[in-house]
């Protein structure tokens, strides 16, 4: 689903963010994605989304060769990525249903269409007593839930998350993982980065590690940090 190919990345500025990196995703597994700051995490996410490309190798994404994406075929191509930010991104002016509606406002979706699928996504994270609230009455967990309504509202086939349980306590991460476990059953393909060792510790999912731009370590909880 994700396929990179000796992929390298090197800012204007002379910057190597990534060096050389090579992995593959398949449809509906789940990976972590960690290193310290500076490691490269964001810029291979970045490379995902064609926020930025890559300066060598080739990225391949749901069997497209992103090199032939163009700059007019960005949004469709993004349609099949949904984004799971920290600090949720949410609009605190609007309700909970306008929020998790905004992608396929903006995808053109017709008004009915709009609303199953808003209440379908909504009912996927729990949150469908509270779609006409504001997403500010709500505690941080049950907004990060309403945050993943929203990337996953047209049924993306790739979720990328950037630090999502970065402000959750330990059994609000658990439900937030369990969320991304039920997505992946049904083949989203998941990449979680983050920081967080306790949360990588307690899963036993596939592990990439950069540091310095380079992929030190590909596999299944190979820095487990505590060894219950
Ligand atoms: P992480 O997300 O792991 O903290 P980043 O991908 O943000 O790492 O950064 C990797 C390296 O690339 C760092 O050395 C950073 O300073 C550099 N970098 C990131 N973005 C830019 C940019 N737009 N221009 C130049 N250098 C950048
Ligand atoms: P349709 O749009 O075909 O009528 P539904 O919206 O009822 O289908 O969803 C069908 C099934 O697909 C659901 O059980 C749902 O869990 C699953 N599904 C597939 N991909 C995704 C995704 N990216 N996000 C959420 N659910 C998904």
């Amino acid at each position: 689903m994700i396929h990179f190919h000796k992929i390298s990345k090197r800012y204007e500025n002379g910057n190597d963010a990534l060096l050389n990196i090579s992995f593959e995703l398949d449809q509906g597994e789940i990976t972590f994605l960690t290193g310290h700051s500076g490691a490269g995490k964001s810029t291979l996410l970045k490379l995902i989304m064609l926020i930025e490309r890559p300066s060598g190798g080739r990225l391949i994404v749901c069997d497209q060769d992103t090199a032939k994406v163009g700059r007019s075929a960005i949004p469709f191509y993004r349609r099949q990525i949904g984004m799971v930010f920290q600090n949720h991104q949410l609009l605190f002016d609007r309700t909970v249903y306008d929020n998790v509606a905004l992608p396929l406002i903006i995808a053109g979706y017709r008004p009915r269409e709009t609303g199953r699928r808003v209440r379908a996504a909504l009912d996927k994270v729990g949150l469908l007593d509270k779609e006409n609230l504001s997403p500010i009455a709500l505690s941080g967990g049950e907004q990060q839930r309403v945050g993943i309504a929203r990337a996953v509202v047209n049924k993306p086939r790739i979720l990328i998350a950037d630090e999502p349980t970065g402000n959750l306590d330990p059994e609000l991460s658990a439900e937030i993982m369990d969320l991304f476990d039920q997505f992946s059953q049904v083949g989203v393909t998941v990449l979680i980065a983050t920081h967080d060792l306790g949360l990588i510790s307690r899963y036993d999912h596939r592990l990439l590690s950069l540091d310095s731009g380079q992929l030190i370590s590909d596999g299944t909880d190979s820095i487990a940090a505590d060894p219950h």
